[in-house]
Parts: C-alpha cells; structure tokens; sequence
C-alpha cells in the first residue's frame, strides 16, 4: 500500500516533512491572494489567474514531492531540494507581487517566510544566489509594470527594490551562519551519541551498549525468534603483561585483542568491553553449539596474534564462558552462568573455552 512517509528511511521522512511544512505556507500564500481579490485590491488578476497560478504551485509541489518520495532527489547534490523549492516559492511570491498593485510592498514581507526555509540547509553563497534571484526578479515585475502600466509604478517600488538589496544580502550572511551552526552541532551530536556507546580506548562497544543489545536480543529470543549465545572472555595473566611491559603496551595489547575479535564477528554479532580485560560477545541466531564454534575459532585467533611493538614471540591468550540465553530468563541470570563458566575456564588451565551447563564438549 502507498504511504505517504517511507517506513524506513529517516532522513527522507524529514525531508518530506519539511515539504509539507513549506506545502502549508503556500496556504498563506493562498489566503492572501483570495483576501487581496475580494477586496478589489487585484484589480488586474481575473479569477482564471488565481485559478490557473494556483494549479501551477500545485504542480509545483507534486514534482517536488515525486522527486523526494522516488528516491530521485539522492542522487542530486541537495538532497532536501531546499534551494529549488526556494527558487519555486520565490517565482510565485513574484506573481502576487507583479498583481498585488498597491499592496506590493506587504507581499515582500511574505518573501522572508520563504528565506527562513533556508535555514535548514543553504550556505551563505546559496542564500545570496537565492537574494540576488529575489532581486532581479522583483526589479523585473516593477519593469514589466513600468512598460506595461505605467502609472501602477511609484518612488516607493524603486525604495522597495533598494531596501530588498539591502536586506536580502544582510539575512542570507546570518542564515549561513546558523546554518553553520546548526551543521556543527549535528557533527557534536553524533559525536556525542559515538561516545556514549564506544568504549573509548578499545573501539567496541561500551557496557552501556552491550545491555541494550542484550535487552533487544531478548525480546527477540522470548517472543520464539532466534536464540542468541553469550561468551565472556578474559585476557589470561594479562596484569603480567602491564607490569613487565608498561601499562601502555598493555593499552596496545587490549586494543589489538578487541579489534582482531571485532574483525572476525559475522556483523550481526557484537563485541563490547564487559570489565578492565573482559570482553563479551552477542552472538544472534546461535545456539549454544554455534557459540561453541565460535569461541573456539575466536581464542585461536587471540593465541597466534602478534602485537606491534611487542617482543616477536609475545603471545596472550583468553579464557572464554559460554552460555545460550533461555527464553523469558533475566538477562544477568544468562551473564552468571557464562561468567561461572569463565572462571571454570581459569581453574582448568586458561587459554580454554567452558560451558554453563555442561553441554558442547
Ligand atoms: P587472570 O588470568 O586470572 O585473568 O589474570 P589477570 O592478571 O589477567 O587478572 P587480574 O584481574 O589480576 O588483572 C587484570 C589486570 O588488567 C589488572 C588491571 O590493571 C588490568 N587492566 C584493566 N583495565 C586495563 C586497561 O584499560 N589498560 C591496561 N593496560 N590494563 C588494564
Ligand atoms: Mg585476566
Ligand atoms: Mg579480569
């Protein structure tokens, strides 16, 4: 079925809603006009240029929307179409104003309603490209008046034209600067959203993170979607390592081991910094066998890799817990059990992978 939002594209439901809300000024737009005609204060528009001007916004914003609800627009260099929706709202702010007769000078005002759509998105130079526009073609309707009707032309028009290229230019040096800003606080903004889910010197997910995926995998698991397994891993001895090698190197080490585990995750499995030198895994759609797989392939990896700075046969190992969530459990309930199992994995010997319960072999 149509629907007029795409379901699963964020960025082209805003833009879209940003459409209708310029969609709605053109309803003042509208008003305005049917306000001026029945006050006989367009004395040379007939209702067949109310009609057919009315259509041509209509088919304006139709393409507008074709272009954003197609996908077409993310192809184009401005995604949002501002610029061209602006020039759009600018022609037919020129229309009134080239009928308005004495009330020309009011119709302008409406033009900043239009400017302030910039502020989404256009730069200084688009915002004077788009006052220059408004300029040229508002000295064009007092030319085209002048020629064909002489007497409708006054000093005021000329003043009106003056202070348009005063202001314009004065509004779009403002507007690139908001839009500007409101540029580096998006950048901020996701910035802030990165650090608040990675964990700063290991690159993978924080604890923070690590819950809300283990609360999503969850959901999945009791509403009979998918099972999901868990393993916790610790570095073995690694304490050696900061006292023999600085803590530093150690950083490096810690580093190195999460990124090298990252690298060989399919990439709907997760890795996050559970502890100090303890790292869980989120494995989705696996059972405990799978997990098991897994782990092992995992802990090899970590034993045969060779860290930059570090002696040539410097090698660390982990010890790995590994327990498949049970349907409706809490989550720390499955966290304990593979925790139980890691401390197993220390008992035995280190470098080594356990279970909780007893299953894979
Ligand atoms: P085990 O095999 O029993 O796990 O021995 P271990 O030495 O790894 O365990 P222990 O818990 O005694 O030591 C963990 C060490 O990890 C101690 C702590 O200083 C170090 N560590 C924790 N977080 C960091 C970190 O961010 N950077 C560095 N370099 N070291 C860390
Ligand atoms: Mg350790
Ligand atoms: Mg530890």
């Amino acid at each position: 079925m149509f629907r007029i939002f795409p379901d699963d594209d964020h960025n082209q439901t805003l833009r879209l809603k940003r459409f209708f809300m310029a969609l709605g000024s053109y309803l003042m737009w509208f008003t305005i006009c049917v306000l001026f005609y029945s006050q006989g204060l367009m004395t040379r528009a007939g209702i067949k240029t109310l009609f057919a001007s009315s259509l041509g916004i209509l088919f304006c914003n139709v393409l507008i929307y074709a272009l954003i609800r197609s996908g077409y627009n993310k192809k184009l260099k401005d995604p949002s179409l501002t610029l061209l929706q602006m020039v759009i709202a600018t022609f037919w702010v020129m229309v009134i104003a080239y009928y308005a007769d004495s009330m020309r000078s009011l119709v302008l005002l409406t033009y900043l309603v239009v400017f302030i759509f910039g502020l989404f998105r256009l730069n200084v130079w688009q915002f004077l490209f788009l006052s220059a526009f408004a300029v040229v073609n508002y000295s064009l309707v007092i030319l085209l008046l002048y020629k064909i009707n002489p007497e409708l032309v006054s000093k005021v028009d000329i003043l009106n034209i003056v202070i348009l290229a005063m202001v314009l230019p004065w509004f779009s040096l403002v507007g690139g600067y908001i839009t500007r800003l409101r540029a580096q606080i998006s950048h901020a903004l996701s910035t802030i959203e990165k650090l608040a889910i990675i964990d700063d010197l290991t690159q993978v997910f924080n604890r923070r993170q690590m819950y809300k995926i283990l609360e999503h995998q969850k959901a999945l698991v009791d509403r009979g979607i998918h099972p999901f397994s868990i393993c916790i891993f610790d570095l073995d001895h690694f304490k050696r390592v900061n006292d023999t090698f600085g803590h530093t190197a150690g950083d490096i080490v810690l580093k190195t081991v999460a990124q090298e585990t990252q690298a060989n995750l399919r990439n709907i499995d997760h890795i996050a910094r559970y502890g100090g030198e303890e790292f869980i895994l989120i494995l989705t759609n696996s059972d405990k066998n799978q997990a098991a797989i897994c782990a092992e392939r995992i802990r090899k990896k970590i034993k045969d890799l060779v860290f930059e700075k570090m002696p040539s046969d410097f090698r660390i190992t982990i010890s790995v817990g590994v327990t498949e969530y049970q349907s409706n459990e809490v989550i720390e309930e499955a966290i304990n059990r593979a925790d139980t199992a890691l401390y197993r994995a220390k008992a035995n010997g280190r470098d080594r992978v356990e279970y909780e319960p007893l299953t894979p072999a």
